[in-house]
């Protein structure tokens, strides 16, 4: 009988480079999702990058909400894949369900953005992060781009555009469109206020905390002065500008594969007083790949 074939992979052959598209390397694009947002998929569907180089990766939670995401993910997935332009379908795609219990009751913007109710949240999405990665991440994959399922609007180069940087890890900045009533127009404003730089308040903040205590960002009775990327945007500036992070949010962040397969995971536990994405850039920074943002290159996350 004749042995079993080996796939040899020579991960040197693997580029990770500022130039993808001339290379031809392969993305891995994730996403949690607990709803299904039609403009997040159509979005998807106006990425330039070559399609068939973009592998899709899922993770739903196993709730009533979950299901629903599901069938319509899938169905959009169906019309794409099988019945759509040549040019749209994707090289793979995978579907994942979380299993873990408990899975995470749904929560509105307001209900899951309370102090109380974060450190459990943040743990469950770490998990989810890091099942959908570990499970996903392929020989081949040169770059990992995260994506939030209710990040509706982004440039359509956001994969050419993020990699030019040839940073191991880099967010654009956050916003959300929404009604101005004293303006009486349509507005936009910060939303991710995960993505920051340390401040010295913080770090004395850490020194005081518990083993398992954590540090959240965007709190009020928990000011730790970071300097936010959400308030770095400039109208004026250039779309280009780099600025150094300590910290990173999941909502849109490009990561070369290389940074996940040293072992740079979002930790569901206080990892330095950190947690999930803000504790994977420390995780990163510990591994040395220092994290960077993009003040002037926005994407904008849903208004519920
Ligand atoms: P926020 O924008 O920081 O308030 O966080 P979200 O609630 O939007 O969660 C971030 C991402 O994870 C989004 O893409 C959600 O659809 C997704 N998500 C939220 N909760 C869960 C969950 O319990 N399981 C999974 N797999 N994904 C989730
Ligand atoms: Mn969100």
């Amino acid at each position: 009988p004749k042995a079993p074939p080996v796939a040899h992979y020579n991960l040197n052959n693997v580029t990770i480079t500022s130039d993808p598209l001339g290379n031809r390397e392969n993305i891995l694009l994730l996403t949690p999702m607990a709803r299904f947002y039609q403009q997040y998929w159509d979005n998807l569907l106006k990425l330039s990058y070559p399609h068939e180089l973009i592998t899709l990766g899922f993770i739903l939670p196993k709730t009533k909400e979950g299901n629903a995401a599901t069938t319509e993910l899938q169905k959009q997935i169906a019309k794409t894949q099988k019945s759509g332009p040549e040019k749209d379908r994707f090289k793979s795609i995978i579907i994942l369900r979380q299993d873990f219990d408990p899975p995470l009751q749904s929560q509105d913007e307001a209900e899951r953005h309370k102090i109380q109710n974060q450190k459990i949240r943040r743990a469950a999405m770490a998990k989810a992060r890091n099942s959908l990665l570990f499970t996903t991440l392929g020989p081949a994959t040169s770059w990992v781009l995260w994506l939030d399922a209710d990040v509706i609007e982004t440039p359509s180069d956001l994969i050419q555009d993020l990699a030019a940087h040839n940073k191991p890890v880099i967010a654009p900045n956050c916003f959300q469109r929404f009604y101005n009533t004293e303006k009486k127009a349509m507005d936009e404003r910060p939303y991710d206020f995960n993505n920051w730089q340390d401040s010295p308040t913080a770090v004395e903040l850490a020194k005081k905390m518990g083993p398992d205590d954590i540090l959240l960002e965007g709190y009020a009775d928990m000011a730790t002065y970071r300097a936010l990327m959400a308030y770095m945007h400039k109208t004026d500036g250039l779309r280009q500008e780099t600025v150094p992070l300590d910290g990173v949010g999941g909502a849109a962040l490009l990561v070369k594969a290389d940074v996940h397969r040293d072992g740079a995971m979002f930790p569901p536990f206080s990892f330095y007083h950190l947690i999930e994405t803000e504790g994977f850039a420390k995780m990163a920074k510990r591994l040395g790949w220092q994290p960077f943002g993009l003040p002037n290159y926005k994407v904008y996350h849903y208004n519920e």
